[in-house]
């Protein structure tokens, strides 16, 4: 049981009390800088001055009330002035500087090593993006290979910061804000070469003609990766390792991730009811790219004859509460009319409310068809009641 102190804001406090409680924590007074605050009873507490905390309590922990972002500011001052040590403090502490999301809480693994991202839109040359190969250490020591990777990251945020040129310069995802100061890896994605069973157009894989290149154990990495305590996934882990559905490990690796939310990217040709039941959970879903609404382009695009079986399969995936997102990579070849009504049609007849409209990020040039389309797959969606998230395709000035 820790002496709880809360400093700042009394009103803002009154909220986070239970929450503490509920943690084992026990209030033991407000501590105010404002002289007019002070002496007095709030919620049945005393509000002290911090020479007061000091005087009466020895060893408590402290909660910082104030609303973000003033909150890290008024930490760094009360740490850098001694008033309070780091380690007194319960709140996340956050400092001011240029990063990124992905440069932050980042971990992209290929198959060819970790990355902090997968680059920005803009980004031509994967190549020039940092990458932490795969080594012994991962399996022998996950925390010291993750490690490495966070102290490669705290090298790359330093030269932002310094102005020197990074990998990250230019990038617009970059921007002026407040980060953690205990670095983690918050995100994760696991887009490793896996089985498939389809030869799209676009796909990455057709320079090596399809071919499934990489040894690596996908499954042996997720188990390795729950086991670092530098790694706390906050947001959905996204799965985009070939696909899913015709690996014949599928049900260890769905299992293996049962802990997380899962954005599952997925071509949808089979059906597996245990990916099903995880899509059912709040933030987790599966992410089909149909790309496509008549049998005909689907077949052009994805080389095989499955369009009636994928419909099937999105129906039953959207059925009792699953979260189906589909996908449309609006390209020269898909762009008619038949098809972006068949696409929205589709969606209708199996409850799909989310969609994706994106590009072809492996051709450089986004055409006036391409964004002619887009806005037209736009406009049916809305008139649909279907949300749709652009990627890439056209800007709000588009609209
Ligand atoms: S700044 Fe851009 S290139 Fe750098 S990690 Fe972030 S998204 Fe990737
Ligand atoms: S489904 Fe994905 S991995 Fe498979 S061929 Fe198509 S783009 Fe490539």
């Amino acid at each position: 049981m820790s002496k709880l102190v809360l400093y700042g804001t009394v009103e803002n406090a009154k909220k986070l009390l239970p929450e503490f409680k509920s943690k084992g924590y026990v209030p033991e007074c407000f501590c105010d800088m404002d002289k007019n605050k002070q002496n007095i009873q709030f919620l049945g507490y005393p509000v002290l001055s911090i020479d007061e905390v000091k005087k009466k309590f020895l060893d408590f922990k402290v909660y910082v009330t104030l609303k973000e972002p003033e909150v890290y500011e008024e930490i760094s001052k009360l740490i850098n002035e001694g008033v309070f040590r780091e380690e007194q403090i319960l709140n996340d502490i956050k400092e001011k500087y240029i990063s990124c999301d992905y440069l932050e809480y980042g971990l992209e693994a290929l198959s060819d090593g970790v990355y902090h991202c997968c680059g920005d839109q803009n980004t031509e040359d994967y190549a020039k993006l940092p990458i932490m190969p795969y080594d012994d250490t991962l399996f022998e020591d996950v925390d010291a290979f993750i490690l490495r990777f966070i102290e490669q990251k705290r090298q790359i945020i330093n030269g932002i910061n310094n102005g020197k040129h990074t990998s990250c310069t230019g990038c617009p995802y970059l921007r002026e804000d407040y980060w953690h100061k205990t670095k983690k890896i918050r995100r994760l994605n696991y887009s490793l070469d896996h089985a498939c069973n389809l030869k799209c157009s676009y796909c990455y894989k057709k320079k090596n003609g399809y071919k499934h290149t990489s040894s690596l154990d996908v499954n042996k990495i997720i188990t390795k990766f729950k086991t670092s305590k530098f790694i706390s996934v906050e947001h959905p882990v996204i799965y985009s390792s070939g696909e899913i559905s015709v690996q014949s490990d599928a049900d260890e690796i769905i299992s293996n991730l049962q802990e997380y939310e899962v954005a599952y990217i997925s071509n949808g040709t089979r059906y597996n009811a245990n990916l099903h039941n995880m899509i059912k959970k709040t933030s987790s879903s599966i992410l089909i790219s149909l790309d496509s609404g008549t049998r005909e382009t689907y077949k052009r695009i994805k080389g095989v004859d499955l369009f009636d079986k994928v419909c099937e399969n999105i129906k039953k995936y959207s059925s009792d509460g699953g979260n189906v997102i589909l996908k449309y990579i609006i390209m020269e070849d898909n762009l008619n009319k038949a098809d972006l009504d068949g696409f929205i049609d589709i969606c209708k007849k199996s409850n799909v409310k989310n969609i994706r409209i994106s590009r072809n990020w492996y051709e450089a040039e986004v055409t006036d068809k391409i964004k002619t389309a887009a806005i037209q797959l736009v406009y049916k969606a809305k008139r649909n009641n279907i949300f749709y998230y652009n990627d890439g395709t056209i800007t709000c000035n588009n609209l």
